[in-house]
């Protein structure tokens, strides 16, 4: 193929992959398979490579991969983003129509749902995106055009004739379900979790690593036409140009008649946001004609053709009665608000969290204090800020203490993060967590010992580490409440089971931090013992793929301390499996596998068995490190997360095949 003849087909492969793109994430309904799509985006790829002057930034193979930035530029809006105003009930909304029809007469409305995210401006220019940019202060906002590629509902070129240069708006927003998962597996590595779908957003938007952005589960939906060379006469045709162009716009968007119909039909929003999976918080009402928009005008603030209606806050405020301190798995101190018992959207709300004590002294929240309190996207409640304004001067601080609540030893504070922790690895508090944690389903999953029987067993000092679980009789059991000879036995033979569980559980039980499920199969498919990998040296650890500093440093962290060495010694004359028989030479060996979607020949458990016996790893998430995805009925968001990344996806014939062939 000549230069010329390559042109002609990379066009040509754009302009497919672009169609396929937009069928599958904005309509929700993709006709060629995923197998099909990676074939087109290869090519394309195969090509570019052979080509690279051919290479243009509206390239689908241009979504990611930007390099990281030092800081974003600050770009100015083509026009002003203007804030609305806002309205807290139906009669100010007759208000707001009552000015309306007396500048410009009877109009129709268009009432679409208020998208508690982040708003941003997409530039195009012949049809390409160019810029896209925050809101920032509304004249000026900063430059994330490369954070905003990844998101692969704005096309990166528009689709049809109609648009060509255009200024969008839109609202970026991280779903509540990508939220919560979010949000989850931070929690499992001990990382930082946001405390709103808002704010993840935001952060998100605000990552200097595009890299990073690729991975969080973004969307938007757009809503307005800002600057065009096209003229409409009504905002909800432009709203359909948007859609034909290629962009999500929210399909709760709705024309109505009249200022009754506006109210019936934000208070049926209002009913719905509950179900929705992204959050909204209250309702927009735009005047639909354009040039009726443009006699209205606006003032220096906001635009005099719209209007938000803001619904319930999830918010409330109430008294803080007192703060008292959580002892968490690791050691982490976490300060807990005990609030005056208030309803927050519906739910009664006596506890929130107050995050960590630096965030405590930055917001200044005080014992006595009225606070602020909001519930968001199913998260802990949490403080959002204090009113000092109804401060009585009797209002006491709470300092960052020194010593652990529980134990009274001494707490330690990590250089580089905000929390504070007890570093007593005999702490009731942390050994609670601890034998929680060891016990659970993904660790040594122990049944018959829950929560409740580990708090007894502490309390009656019958244990005092992880290894003593292994050394309880029978007549210990006994003297717990609840317990007779049957169960007591049960518990016994579950004990017994466990020491024969993978070394990845065992390692994952440890609770070292930053260590989830994924890191130690990782682990556990590298080194043949758990004493091959209290040997190896940070470093040999930093330069295993899939790991990252911080886990390696916590590994090292973790083996350098006695107390762990002696427990892991005891768990060996106990019985408990520290030592994978050998590895070598399965065909499986460090291959990475997802499941989604049910399997009908065979459970999963039993397909985890094939792997693990093969030397493979079973992972729970996706991300671009996998190396099968197994899909069977039903697949979930991990079969769209796996073909957004291009990942090997199989079947279940495939997968008994690999299986049966290796
Ligand atoms: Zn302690």
């Amino acid at each position: 193929m000549n230069k010329n003849e390559a042109k002609k087909e990379i066009k040509r492969l754009r302009e497919e992959i672009n169609f396929h793109n937009h069928n599958y994430y904005v309509k929700n309904n993709p006709i060629i398979s995923d197998f099909k799509f990676d074939q087109l985006l290869k090519k394309l790829e195969k090509l570019e490579t052979l080509y690279p002057d051919l290479i243009t930034s509206d390239s689908p193979t241009q979504r990611v991969g930007g390099e990281p930035l030092d800081s974003f530029s600050t770009v100015e809006h083509k026009v002003a983003m203007l804030s609305l105003d806002n309205t807290y009930n139906y009669e100010e909304l007759h208000e707001f129509d009552d000015r309306t029809k007396k500048n410009v007469g009877e109009v129709e409305y268009v009432v679409e749902p208020k998208i508690d995210g982040v708003g941003v401006a997409l530039l195009y220019e012949n049809s390409v995106l160019v810029r896209g940019a925050t809101r920032g202060d509304g004249i000026k906002g900063d430059d994330v055009t490369s954070n905003l590629k990844t998101i692969r509902t704005i096309p990166l070129r528009l689709m049809g004739n109609t648009l060509k240069n255009v200024e969008i708006r839109g609202e970026v927003y991280m779903p509540l379900t990508g939220f919560k998962k979010y949000n989850k597996e931070q929690e499992k590595k001990g990382e930082p979790v946001f405390a709103n779908p808002r704010n993840a957003a935001a952060g998100s938007i605000r990552q200097l690593d595009p890299r990073i952005v690729e991975l969080r589960p973004l969307d938007i939906f757009v809503y307005f036409i800002s600057f065009t060379d096209k003229k409409f006469s009504s905002h909800y045709k432009a709203l359909e140009e948007l859609k034909k162009a290629g962009f999500r716009v929210n399909p709760l968007v709705k024309k109505v008649d009249n200022i009754e119909d506006v109210i019936k039909y934000c208070n049926k929003l209002e009913k719905k946001r509950e179900s929705l999976d992204y959050d909204i918080d209250g309702a927009v009402i735009k005047v639909d004609s354009i040039s009726k928009q443009k006699e209205l005008g606006e003032t220096s603030k906001n635009p005099r053709w719209a209007i938000s209606y803001k619904f319930a806050a999830k918010q409330a405020t109430t008294r803080l009665e007192d703060i008292t301190i959580q002892v968490g798995r690791t050691g982490t101190l976490t300060p807990v608000a005990v609030l005056k018992p208030v309803k927050v959207g519906g739910v009664t709300v006596s506890r929130a969290t107050l995050h960590n004590f630096d965030e405590l002294k930055r917001k200044d929240i005080r014992i006595g204090d009225w606070v602020l309190v909001e519930r968001s996207g199913d998260v802990i409640p949490q403080v959002v800020k204090s009113i000092k304004e109804k401060r009585s001067g009797g209002e006491k601080r709470k300092t960052t203490p020194k010593k652990c609540p529980i134990c009274r030893s001494s707490v330690l504070r990590i250089e580089d993060e905000v929390a504070v922790r007890c570093v007593n690895h005999l702490c009731p508090a942390r050994l609670k967590w601890r034998v929680r944690y060891f016990a659970s389903r993904d660790a040594m999953d122990i049944d018959h010992l829950g929560e409740s029987t580990i708090d007894k067993l502490i309390e009656e000092g019958l244990i005092d580490n992880i290894a003593d679980l292994y050394h309880l009789k029978k007549e210990d059991i006994l003297k717990l409440e609840g317990f007779k000879d049957k169960s007591a036995q049960n518990l016994l033979d579950s004990l017994e089971n466990s020491k024969k569980q993978d070394i990845s559980r065992l390692i994952y039980g440890l609770g070292i931090r930053h260590v989830g499920k994924y890191a130690a199969q990782i682990l556990a498919s590298k080194y043949q013992s758990i004493d091959e990998l209290a040997e190896a040296s940070t470093e040999e650890l930093k330069e295993i793929d899939g790991l990252g500093d911080k886990t390696a440093e916590a590994i090292g962290s973790f083996f350098a301390t006695t107390e762990n060495i002696r427990l892991i010694e005891q768990l060996k004359t106990i019985g408990v499996k520290t030592k994978e028989i050998k590895k070598e030479g399965l065909p499986l060996k460090g291959n990475k596998f997802v499941f989604t979607g049910g399997l009908s020949n065979l459970s999963r458990p039993e397909a985890s068995d094939l792997i693990k016996q093969q030397g493979g790893i079973v992972v729970s998430s996706v991300n671009k490190d996998i190396d099968y995805v197994v899909v069977g009925d039903n697949p979930g968001s991990k079969y769209e997360k796996a073909k957004k990344l291009g990942l090997n996806i199989i079947n279940e014939d495939k997968f008994i095949k690999l299986i049966h062939k290796k």
